[in-house]
């Protein structure tokens, strides 16, 4: 029987999972062991080969290929990982460490590639548009990430990693030249801007209080504050600015938009309005843009996809 398996490498968290078909209906079993990523590099890949061990003795079955989702990308041009907030994997050769230690081929993609391959092959994309080419999903939460999937002729779906493993990093478009400074080196980034995080920041340096995104919303939707409101106004103009790129660049059929911020209804509604402005397509935009379907489950998911 074919199955298919899959790794969700947190920082906190190694999630596993087993699939006997692509949908999310078919989990053989599913496991979560404790990362402990403070003991280094050696040790997350000794957790990693236990809860591989774990999958295979709850099961019977054995592995033929074991898909990975990480934080951060592995590089292709220097076969190591790159961008990881687990720090430690960084400039390690992950996939062939792992490759060496389970004795089967892997695959590597990071988080967010994860969440938009799920999405698009058994999550909110099939009921909508089925027979999609291009699907760009996007984890728009503590930070802001996304992927790209793409459909080949045979059917088959698969994740445009790129050249550097780069692909569809939307959360590293500058969008003010003068703006907070990023971890990743430049100043005004997506991530800055309209991260969770980078809100509430934002709102705090306009009204000198400190609160959560959703209560920001909820003050905004009553029309009590125009902090809140200056707060959601930026959200929903740079979401517009910044996801009119991707259409412009990529077309796709239709856009997930997954993470804390993804789930304000605004998005779906304004946010895409002001898409509108910005894409160069005489004022029109026919693009899908939906709500994740698979929850937490969609890393996981889409690692065993890879
Ligand atoms: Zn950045």
């Amino acid at each position: 029987m074919q199955t298919y398996w899959g790794i969700d490498l947190g920082g906190t968290k190694i999630e596993g999972v087993v699939l006997s078909a692509p949908s999310p209906d078919a989990v053989v079993v599913r496991k979560r062991i404790d990362t402990e990523a403070d003991k280094g590099y050696g040790h997350i890949i000794s957790q990693i080969t236990k809860l591989v061990g774990l999958l295979k003795a709850e099961t019977g079955y054995q592995p033929e290929h074991i898909g990975f989702g990480t934080p951060g990308t592995f590089d292709p041009a220097r076969q190591v990982m790159k961008g990881c907030n687990t720090t430690c994997l960084n400039g390690m050769p992950l996939p062939q460490d792992l490759e060496k230690t389970l004795g089967v081929p892997v695959s590597i993609a990071n988080d967010a590639n994860c969440f938009a391959l799920a999405e698009a092959t058994m999550g909110a994309v099939p009921e909508v548009t089925p027979d999609f080419r291009v699907v760009f999903g996007v984890i728009m939460g503590t930070g802001v990430g996304g992927g790209v999937v793409l459909r080949g002729k045979d059917g088959q779906s698969f994740v445009q990693n790129g050249l550097q493993g780069i692909g569809g990093e939307w959360g590293h478009i500058i969008l003010e030249e003068n703006g907070y400074p990023c971890y990743c080196g430049k100043r005004g980034c997506n991530e800055q801007v309209f991260s969770g995080p980078a809100l509430q920041r934002f709102y705090q340096d306009l009204s000198g209080e400190s609160r959560k995104l959703k209560e920001i919303v909820e003050r905004h939707d009553a029309g009590i504050d125009p902090y809140a409101t200056q707060t959601i106004n930026r959200l929903l103009e740079n979401f517009g600015r910044a996801i009119s790129v991707i259409i412009n660049v990529l077309d796709p059929d239709a856009i997930v938009l997954g993470g804390g911020v993804g789930n304000i209804d605004l998005l779906y509604t304004e946010g895409v309005e002001r898409a509108k402005k910005y894409v160069f397509n005489e004022g029109q935009l026919n693009t899908t843009f939906l709500k994740p379907k698979l929850g937490d489950s969609a890393g996981v998911f889409g690692a065993a996809l890879l």
